[in-house]
């Protein structure tokens, strides 16, 4: 059985963060830290650690991330100007909380991705 991470307590409302969007299958809330004027994590509110675990099961769940980023990205006006879609996994990617999530940043000139 996978540990919790800080994301299971931000899903049950357990600690503070602004939930921008939640329903049954997934929560989305603004990035302590943001890397750029929109900065949204979406998660599954299933504990999935990493891409690595990710099972059909999951299917569902997974993609309804995509739908509520695409509402999000809208409702913060920058569907059309663009936006980046991340999801880390494992060390080199720079992971650093094992659950899984999509990070949505927009709202400036992101560049490259691999500059
Ligand atoms: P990763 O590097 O794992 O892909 O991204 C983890 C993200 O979670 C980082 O952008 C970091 O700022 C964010 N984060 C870590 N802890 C918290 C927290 O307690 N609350 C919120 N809202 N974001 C967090």
């Amino acid at each position: 059985m996978a540990e919790e991470t800080i994301f299971s307590k931000i899903i049950r409302k357990e600690i503070p963060a602004e939930i921008l969007y939640q329903d049954d299958l997934v929560t989305a809330f603004a990035d302590i830290a943001p890397q750029a004027p929109t900065h949204v994590l979406i998660i599954p509110n299933v504990l999935i650690p990493t891409v690595n675990d990710v099972t059909a099961e999951h299917e569902q769940a997974l993609g309804r991330l995509f739908t509520v980023a695409r509402k999000l990205a809208s409702e913060a006006g920058i569907d059309e100007s663009g936006y980046r879609l991340i999801m880390n996994c494992n060390r080199d990617s720079g992971q650093e909380v094992y659950h899984i999530h999509m990070h949505l940043l927009g709202g400036r000139c992101l560049g490259p991705l691999l500059a």
